[in-house]
Order: structure tokens, then C-alpha cells, then sequence
């Protein structure tokens, strides 16, 4: 059997024009071509051999490769048809990988993970395809069936999922992933590590969801608590309050004034000082009198 490399520029040149690829723009292909980082990315997503993992976008398989070495098992989902035939061939060598032709935003992952993976323990693992890295993080966390998710997205978007409250890039998709999980980057990835190269450099971010029940938090109205964050940041410059009434208009400004005083926030605060306990607080005020 011959092992190709993967990351190599000439050998991935003359793969992708042995079957006629071109890379397509609109769906986000930029594949890793330095070995060091589907390694790393594989070493930091938390997986054994006992793990089965789900990769989105696998491309001519760099990052899937070393997810197949580390994990029982490996269900790949790929929206381009053309790469299924050039991943037979990448791939040959690994009788544990499966690979969906589809689009990660409308398959049933759920049940992608039930057949192609077997038991749990489940992760998830990509880079992404950066056209839709919000709906596919989402899609990824609401499915429920990750311990941990471990993403290459765009550098200012792993930052934003990071940040901590009061800063400039803490927003409400901060908060989204903070209250689903613990974020942290492991690896930052510069844009000449990719063919083509992107304008923007990456970073890797693996985010340790929380098992159902074991917010720390402790107990939210999750739809409430995600009305008032999407209020609080939906007019970053005005104070909390009037964001507050815009959200809901069916309190009083008084009424307002009451729940932010019961949560112990100053009058005059802006939306994205609040930290998420604080969110979780004044998400209980506001329950309280609507
Ligand atoms: N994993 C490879 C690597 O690291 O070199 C390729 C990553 S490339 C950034 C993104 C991959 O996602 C491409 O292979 C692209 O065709 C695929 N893709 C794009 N949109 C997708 C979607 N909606 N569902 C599944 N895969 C998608």
C-alpha cells in the first residue's frame, strides 16, 4: 500500500489534479498542508480508543487521518461530492472511518453518531468551514451528544468564544458557548498553513460541554436566559435597561429598574459588563414579573 502525505504541497497537487479537483471558494476549502497541525488538533480534542468521533468537512483527509489513528471509530461528513472518491484513496489504509456525503447542517447528527459511531463516548472534531461556522457550532453543541467539540475556526471568532465579560469581543455568542460549555484555545494557526491560504489567521478551540443537568449555573429558564442575552447585546451602546424594555416591551421601566436592583447591577450598566451569573440573575428577576 502506498502512504501518501497528506500535508505535502506536490503530493496534494498532483492528487487533487489526478481527480480533477479544483478547490471551490464558496464552500471553504482551504486544507491543512502543515503536518504539525491536524497532529496537534487531534492530540487536544480528548480522544482514545474509545472515543468516536465526528469530523466535519474532512477534505482529502489530513486532519482525518490522525483522528483514525487515535479513535474506535471515525463518521466524517462531507458536502462536496467530489471528495468521497479522493478520500477512498487517502484513506485506504483505516477500516474504521465511514464518510457521509451531506451537508452538516441538515443531517440528523444524532443519528449519524447512534449508526456510524456505535456506543458513546462521542466528540466532535473539525476545521471548519469558516461560511458557516456559527450554524455548524450550534448545530454541533444543540445536538447534544459531545462531551467536547474541538474547532479550527477564524482567529477574532475563537477569541469571541473565549472572552470573558467586559471585554470587546465578549458578545452574545460568548455567552451562547460559555453557558453549553468551557472554551479554551489550544493552538493558533497561522494562514500559511493552508492550501489555498485564507486572509485570515485561525485558531483551534476546543470547547468541554456540560453533561445535561450539570450547568454550573444550576437550574435556568434556558429560552428566558437567552431572550434577555440576545436583548442585553442586541444595541451594544445603550444601557441594559433600555435594552430591557425593547426585549420586553410588556414590562414598565420601573419594572425593569426592580430586576436589575434584585440582581444587584448598578442602574446605568451596559449589556455586556454582565458576566454569565449574572445573566442567570437577572434572567430570574425578569421571570419573576413577566
Ligand atoms: N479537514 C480538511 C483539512 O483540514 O484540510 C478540510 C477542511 S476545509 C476548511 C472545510 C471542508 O468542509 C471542505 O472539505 C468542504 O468541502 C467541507 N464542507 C463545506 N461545507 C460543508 C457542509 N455544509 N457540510 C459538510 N462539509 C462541508
Amino acid at each position: 500500500m502506498v502512504f501518501l502525505n497528506l500535508c505535502d504541497i506536490g503530493e496534494i497537487r498532483a492528487l487533487l489534479s489526478r481527480h480533477g479537483f479544483h478547490f471551490s471558494k464558496s464552500l471553504g476549502q482551504n486544507f491543512l498542508r502543515d503536518p504539525r497541525i491536524p497532529q496537534a488538533i487531534a492530540e487536544n480534542a480528548g480522544i482514545d480508543e474509545q472515543t468516536g468521533v465526528l469530523e466535519v468537512g474532512p477534505g482529502i483527509g489530513a486532519l482525518t487521518q490522525q483522528l483514525c489513528r487515535r479513535a474506535r471509530r471515525v463518521a466524517a461528513v462531507e458536502l462536496d461530492r467530489r471528495l468521497p472518491p479522493v478520500l477512498a484513496e487517502t484513506l485506504a489504509e483505516f477500516n474504521n472511518l465511514t464518510v457521509t456525503e451531506g451537508d452538516i447542517l441538515k443531517i440528523d447528527i444524532p443519528a449519524l453518531c447512534r449508526q456510524e459511531l456505535g456506543p458513546e463516548p462521542w466528540v466532535a472534531c473539525a476545521n471548519l468551514p469558516y461560511y458557516i461556522t456559527t450554524p455548524a457550532l450550534s448545530a454541533l453543541i444543540e445536538s447534544r451528544c459531545f462531551g467536547s467539540v474541538t474547532v479550527m475556526v477564524q482567529k477574532e471568532v475563537a477569541q469571541r468564544i473565549c472572552a470573558g465579560a467586559g471585554t470587546a469581543e465578549y458578545g452574545a455568542f460568548s455567552v451562547y458557548c460559555q453557558y453549553h460549555g468551557a472554551p479554551r484555545i489550544v493552538l493558533s494557526v497561522p494562514a500559511g498553513c493552508f492550501v489555498p491560504a485564507p486572509k485570515v489567521d485561525s485558531a483551534v478551540v476546543r470547547l468541554d460541554l456540560y453533561p445535561p443537568g450539570q450547568n454550573p449555573l444550576g437550574p435556568v429558564d434556558e429560552a428566558l436566559f437567552f431572550r434577555v442575552v440576545k436583548a442585553a447585546f442586541g444595541q451594544r451602546r445603550k444601557m441594559l435597561s433600555n435594552c430591557l424594555r425593547q426585549g420586553f416591551p410588556q414590562l414598565e421601566k420601573e419594572q425593569i429598574l426592580d430586576c436589575l436592583a434584585a440582581a444587584d447591577l448598578p442602574e446605568k450598566v451596559r449589556g455586556e459588563r454582565l458576566d454569565l451569573a449574572q445573566f442567570a440573575c437577572l434572567t430570574e428577576e425578569v421571570g419573576k414579573r413577566i
